[in-house]
């Protein structure tokens, strides 16, 4: 990340402060929001009872639908105190090591 970029992005999204205060490590997260589309997911469940109650086979002949579609994406900086105060950023990090 070059300087630009970095003073565009330096501001953790929950306590407002600079990044770097108390460590050099931040992170960057992405949020992406999706909802289920439920006519599309009876369809397939629909289809799977049609053919026995077999998911396989039904992926197969099916017209392999969106089931979620994205509504909406957002990204934000956090300072690693946030971060570590974070239940999902700190689930996400132990999902990673
Ligand atoms: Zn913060």
């Amino acid at each position: 990340m070059r300087e630009i970029e970095l003073r565009e992005k330096s501001i953790c999204g929950l306590c407002g402060q600079k990044v770097g205060k108390s460590s050099p490590v931040f992170y960057r997260t992405r949020v992406t929001v999706y909802v289920l589309d439920l006519a599309a997911i009876q369809r397939q469940v629909g289809l799977t009872a049609v053919l026995g109650g077999n998911a396989r086979i039904a992926q197969a002949m099916g017209m392999d639908e969106e089931m979620a579609k994205k509504m909406d994406e957002h990204e934000m900086t956090l300072c690693s105190e946030c971060a570590v105060r974070s239940y999902v950023i700190s689930a996400a990090l132990e999902t990673v090591r």
